[in-house]
């Protein structure tokens, strides 16, 4: 069998049933490097696990060179119960790292997966979504702390337009697995509670490039010859309570002041335009329209000096032009090294 499948066993629930982690293991021509792929951390994320499943259908273990751990559901419990979390347990998985042998069922499986699989690991990819009705376009997320600054270029390696750099939180995966030695990174890839082909042949196409940037795979990854590092990060809130009929897109630049949505009153009528502080990309475009004042409907990034990335080199890359560096110069926004 080229695929290996099994359990991690994490404790037992009211009933008596048990809590576990199912993984796969599928080996290559060689064993090293070891690649772990996990999603749905976040038990309502299910792209990345759509990603894992098809990834597994299509690579032939004949030409994958080192070894695949995979879990496409990590968090079983809250997967169960569509939620970002277990509502039982009530702690978010992904804030509970390195976990605790003897903790509530959620440390349990966050002690298990990290001892178990992640500190086996050469490198993971974690994948994610935004929340419910909270749609990102496809970057990394790389995280970091006043004791903890990864190299980007694991995440480079995903062949993204967008990269995000940004003050993590303690407990996150990416954080606590990078502490340790093993780089994860963080792939955010659509909205959670959706399956969608956009995002998931997204993320299809990261892992690829990814493992060809480091000879998992055979051919060239294809990447930007300019990546976009970003570090600014706003949420536009409502100011009003009613419907949100944005006029923006995920993935559009814009200039200061250009519209961004309408929330439109259903009992009066009113109507309450919003605009862009800033020259910014759109990032994340709320979904769901129904909102409150003060509910986020877009998250931005903000271009400041030194955004653009100096070109990766010592690989052999395809390089493809970027759609958002090409929307940044059309719309006269300066980008620099
Ligand atoms: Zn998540």
């Amino acid at each position: 069998m080229d695929i290996e499948r099994g359990a991690i066993y994490c404790g037992e629930l009211e009933d008596g049933a048990p809590v576990t982690i199912p993984y796969f293991i599928m080996r290559g021509t060689r064993k090293k490097p070891v690649l772990l792929l996990n999603a749905a951390l976040h038990g309502e994320e299910l792209n990345g696990i759509e990603v894992i499943m098809r990834l597994t259908e299509k690579i032939d273990p004949d030409h994958l060179h080192g070894t695949i751990v995979g879990v496409p559901v990590v968090n079983t419990l809250a997967f169960r119960a569509r939620s970002r979390i277990d509502p039982i347990d009530g702690k978010d998985l992904n804030r509970v790292f390195p976990g605790k042998k003897d903790g509530t069922v959620t440390e349990r499986v966050a002690y298990h997966f990290f001892h178990h699989l992640v500190k086996k690991a050469t490198f993971g990819i974690d994948l994610h979504t935004g929340m419910k009705g909270h749609l990102l376009i496809p970057h990394p997320r790389v995280r970091v702390r006043k004791d903890f600054s990864p190299s980007i270029e694991y995440a480079r390696a995903l062949g993204t337009e967008i990269i995000f750099y940004h003050e993590g939180a303690q407990g996150m995966l990416t954080i606590e697995a990078g502490k340790m030695g093993v780089p994860v990174v963080c792939f955010e890839i659509g909205e959670a509670g959706r399956l969608d082909e956009y995002f998931i042949d997204a993320g299809i196409r990261g892992i690829t490039n990814f493992m060809k940037y480091f000879g998992m795979l055979e051919g060239k990854p294809e990447i930007p010859d300019k990546q976009i590092l970003l570090k600014d990060y706003k949420e536009l809130v409502s100011r009003a309570g009613g419907l949100f009929y944005p006029k923006v897109s995920a993935g559009d630049v814009v200039k200061k002041n250009h519209l961004i949505g309408v929330i439109k009153s259903p009992i009066t009528g009113e109507k309450h335009p919003l605009r862009a502080p800033q020259d910014c990309l759109i990032i994340g475009i709320r979904s769901q329209p129904v909102v409150r004042v003060g509910t986020s409907v877009a998250w931005l990034m903000t271009f400041e000096e030194g955004n653009l990335l100096p070109p990766l080199k010592n690989r052999k890359l395809r390089k493809k032009s970027s759609k958002t560096v090409s929307m940044t110069e059309e719309k006269g926004i300066k980008l620099t090294e």
